[in-house]
């Protein structure tokens, strides 16, 4: 983590007022501005934890406010061993933007929290980074879900990390989610969420990442070539430059003639294809996964139109439509084809033409990426449906 003091802005900034503020400090306005009284109830922090009171986060300060990020704390049970304990009533932020830290630090909190969910490495982003799945359910019926393959989509993240947040929570209390029984659902499907495919370009855009580091300038000097695209609101590849829904291996070379055609011939912000299929990293992660779980469905999450799409070239496997109607249904969205410039190379796509199976790409919500934080709970509204259908046989 970053080491911050007085007259540092950013991100970390906004991350450490948050957390100050779960600790029951009054950092002031969380704006991501480290002014007085940040520093002072940084310093209320530390003194009452003994750790020297110098206003600084540091490494030592950061391990300090960890239980804030996971929102459990632990104590010692009779047997010595550590036991979680929760200290805020959910785990998935609401109102703060995502990155790689905060992800990993939410489905800690959520195996914390709901023992029964499992969490595993995928892969690695180009920057190193781990992506991870996370897992629930008993039941035959296989469903894969992704998010944020595109960097600018980034809300993706937190609204099926709240859907999987709510399932768990519905089925420790006997409850439903999206009116159906959360023990039906766990009896009856296995759900794998991969909530972030694209961590370092999710840091890029929401400024995890920042001037300086060399991941973000490697990105901002190929986007200099595409003058037209916002920096790095705009943002939608990898930190290569490598656009990720435009590299699995269903009509890549179609792909990659129509985007060179449109002027998209060299690494950028969005819709270069690269060099051969499964060149990155993040979709190589994925593309195993689905491989070894042979989803019987699986839905890729990206934003905006309010479209559901379901078929590739055309062709879709059984009952590929009426699941698609069952969506549209329960979130108001609209069936749709895709136009054919966007028909090829994505993750749907490929899981239809190689595995023969239900995908679906869903647009969620309207506007202009990035979707803005206060869109997350109306989103969730329009999608919890969505998401219980998925696991409904
Ligand atoms: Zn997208």
């Amino acid at each position: 983590m970053q080491t911050l003091r007085f007259g540092d802005k950013g991100l970390f900034v906004q991350y450490l007022q948050t957390a100050l503020l779960r600790a029951g400090e009054e950092p002031g306005e969380i704006d991501g501005i480290f002014g007085r009284r940040t520093e002072n109830a940084l310093m209320r922090f530390q003194d009452a934890r003994g750790i020297r009171a110098d206003g600084i986060a540091d490494r030592l300060t950061w391990a300090s406010l960890y239980p804030y990020f996971v929102g459990s704390t632990f104590r010692a049970n009779g047997a010595g061993e550590p036991v979680a304990v929760p200290l805020d009533p959910g785990v998935v932020f609401t109102d703060l933007p995502y990155s790689s830290f905060l992800t990993a630090c939410v489905l800690e909190g959520l195996t914390l929290r709901y023992p029964f969910l499992a969490k595993f490495p995928i892969g690695r982003s180009v920057s190193g980074r781990r992506i991870e799945a996370i897992r629930i359910g008993a039941g035959a019926l296989r469903v894969g879900i992704n998010a944020a393959h595109h960097a600018n989509e980034w809300i993706t993240t937190p609204l099926t990390l709240l859907f999987l947040e709510r399932y768990a929570k519905a089925l420790s209390e006997n409850g439903a989610i999206g009116g159906v029984s959360a023990r039906t659902l766990y009896e009856r499907s296995t759900l794998t969420l991969v909530p972030l495919v694209n961590p370092d370009g999710v840091d890029l855009v929401t400024g995890a990442l920042s001037e300086g580091d060399s991941f973000y300038e490697s990105a901002r000097a190929l986007s200099a070539f595409y003058p037209g695209i916002p920096f790095p609101s705009g943002w939608k590849a990898n930190i290569s430059g490598v656009d990720l829904n435009l590299g699995y291996p269903a009509g890549w070379e179609n792909a990659r003639a129509i985007k060179f055609a449109q002027g998209f011939t060299r690494p950028g912000p969005r819709d270069y294809v690269g060099t051969r299929p499964l060149e990155a990293p993040e979709d190589r992660a994925v593309y195993d996964l689905t491989n070894r779980e042979r989803f019987d469905r699986a839905l890729a999450y990206h934003t905006q139109g309010g479209e559901i799409y379901w078929e590739y070239r055309g062709y879709a496997p059984q009952g590929s439509y009426a699941l698609a109607q069952r969506f549209a249904a329960a979130s108001g969205y609209a069936v749709a084809n895709v136009p054919y410039d966007s028909g090829f190379a994505g993750y749907k796509d490929w899981v239809i033409d190689a595995l023969r199976a239900n995908a679906f790409t869903v647009e969620a919500g309207r506007g202009t990426n990035p979707l803005p934080l206060s869109d997350l709970e109306s989103l969730y509204a329009e999608n919890e449906g969505i998401f219980a259908a998925a696991l409904t046989p």
